[in-house]
This record gives structure tokens, C-alpha cells and sequence, in this order.
């Protein structure tokens, strides 16, 4: 057990590294929330984590039925709130991912409009 300054409780110890390669292993080096596969790709691999379902902050226990394999954009995402369960937290996540989605596409993905299409034509 460790010492949480924040809530002033104890909380289970971080993962260890065999504990995370095992959960990594068992949801086949795929993110719970996003699909992101950690196979596909050096660099998906280095953000595939683990998450604790519920907090280690709320409680949540280090045992394979509260751990994911996670990527950190999901985990932070996610944060260290406490859902009723996965699929709450999973409801979230995505859902979240989808606005920062939409406002991503609104700053950095423009469209061109008909009138400019015909402006580069000769
Ligand atoms: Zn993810």
C-alpha cells in the first residue's frame, strides 16, 4: 500500500512492470477505450498503459478485474473520476475523444470551398 498526499488515504502501489506486461498481454496490447492496437506501431506502443477502471485515488484494487491496458491520451482522458463501471468509463472516454475530435477538425483540417477550387483552376 501507498500513501496518497492528496486524499490522505493509503491506495494500492502503481503496477508493477510484470503486473502491466500481464494485463497488456490479456486485452492483447489493445486499448480498452479506443481500439488503439500497441502492436501496430512503435510509437502506439509507447503510449499503451495501464488504467485502474476505478482509481487506485477511490479505492480500486491492483487485481486484473480493475486493470486495462489503456493508451495515455485515453487515460488522461479518463482521469482519476469514478464511474459505476468500464462501460461507463469507456461512455466517456469516447465521447470525450469524439468533441476533441470536432475541435481538432475545426482548427486544422479546412475544408476548401467550391469558390476557392475554382480560383486555383487556370
Ligand atoms: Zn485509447
Amino acid at each position: 500500500m501507498a500513501f496518497n498526499i492528496m486524499t490522505m488515504s493509503r491506495v494500492a502501489a502503481p503496477v508493477t512492470r510484470a503486473e502491466r506486461r500481464r494485463i497488456l498481454e490479456l486485452d492483447h496490447y489493445c486499448c480498452r477505450y479506443c481500439g488503439l492496437d500497441g502492436r501496430a506501431s512503435f510509437e502506439n506502443a509507447l503510449v499503451l498503459s495501464v488504467d485502474s477502471v476505478k482509481p487506485r485515488a477511490h479505492k480500486g484494487k491492483k487485481d486484473p478485474s480493475n486493470l486495462v491496458a489503456c493508451c495515455r491520451p485515453c487515460n488522461m482522458i479518463k482521469g482519476t473520476r469514478a464511474y459505476k463501471n468500464f462501460e461507463g468509463a469507456k461512455k466517456h472516454v469516447l465521447a470525450y475523444r469524439e468533441e476533441l475530435r470536432a475541435a481538432w477538425e475545426g482548427k486544422f483540417i479546412h475544408y476548401a470551398q467550391p469558390s476557392e477550387i475554382a480560383e486555383q483552376e487556370p
